[in-house]
């Protein structure tokens, strides 16, 4: 069986004493939700005071990005063993904001997710259309382009300890989310290519959240969706009774 995961992904957000007082307000709390796995991931310059503030309880702390390299002359860049240096154990990687601000690519998450990978990191993989894509019926293709191409080389093994985030573009940030049916068509698409690309024992453990104006109020359909197995939440992660209303839908 799966576990369900929560991810806060909290962008450019908040200040120190805010970032900090969310996360004890959550971890506060998260003996409330034992069957789930709770994730925050705030600016990087915050993980390591967040990650104090939530020693102790069950609450994870990750990075929203990381650079591939190990280590040199890459001014501005955090590399996988820095996050887990300042205490985060996951890392969001491919986000769409990612992709389309700062023009990262598949290649470029690829890069990334097998280094987290090497540097003991649960890294998150998101993949998901824009809506022209959608319209244009485009959606199955782009996300197998997403799939294979950022997740290219990733052994058996690998693949066990990545976690998929389905975020179709349009309904980040935008209050507009996918129908519970329309999310449930393309994390079981995502299944499927886990079963062709590995085998079903794997696309069986694969844990797949969807992303996308998750709130309290409508995550409950979602989370019961036979294939998505959490969420990757950004706006409603920044409240504590929000994001842990999220959770608590989970149960
Ligand atoms: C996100 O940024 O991953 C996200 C899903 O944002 P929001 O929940 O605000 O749509």
């Amino acid at each position: 069986m799966r576990k369900l995961l929560i991810a806060g992904n909290w962008k450019m957000n908040m200040d120190r004493g805010s970032a900090v007082q969310l996360a004890q307000g959550i971890a506060a709390r998260a003996a409330e939700f034992p069957g789930i796995d709770l994730l925050v991931c705030p600016p990087s310059i915050y993980i390591a005071p967040v990650a104090d503030a939530v020693a102790g309880s069950a609450v994870a702390v990750g990075g929203q990005n990381m650079y591939h390299q190990t280590n040199g002359a890459y001014t501005g860049e955090i590399s996988g063993a820095m996050l887990q240096d300042v205490g985060a154990t996951y890392v969001i990687l491919g986000h769409s904001e990612r992709r389309t601000l700062m023009g990262e690519t598949d290649e470029d998450v690829n890069a990334k997710l097998l280094a987290a990978l090497n540097a003991g990191l649960t890294p998150i993989v998101c993949v998901g259309e824009i809506l022209d894509q959608r319209e244009a019926g485009q959606t199955p293709q782009v996300i197998r382009s997403q799939f294979t191409r950022s997740l290219a080389g990733l052994t058996a093994e690998q693949m066990t300890q990545t976690v998929l985030a389905y975020e179709p573009v349009w309904a980040i940030g935008t209050g507009k989310v996918a129908t519970p049916d329309q999310a449930e068509e393309v994390h079981a698409d995502l299944r499927k290519l886990l079963a062709e690309y590995y085998n079903n024992a794997i696309a069986q453990q694969v844990r797949i959240l969807y992303g996308g104006s998750m709130k309290a109020s409508n995550a409950a359909q979602l989370i019961a969706q036979p294939n998505v197995d959490g969420g990757l939440i950004g706006g409603a992660s920044l409240k504590v009774e929000e994001f842990l209303g999220i959770a608590r839908a989970g149960m």
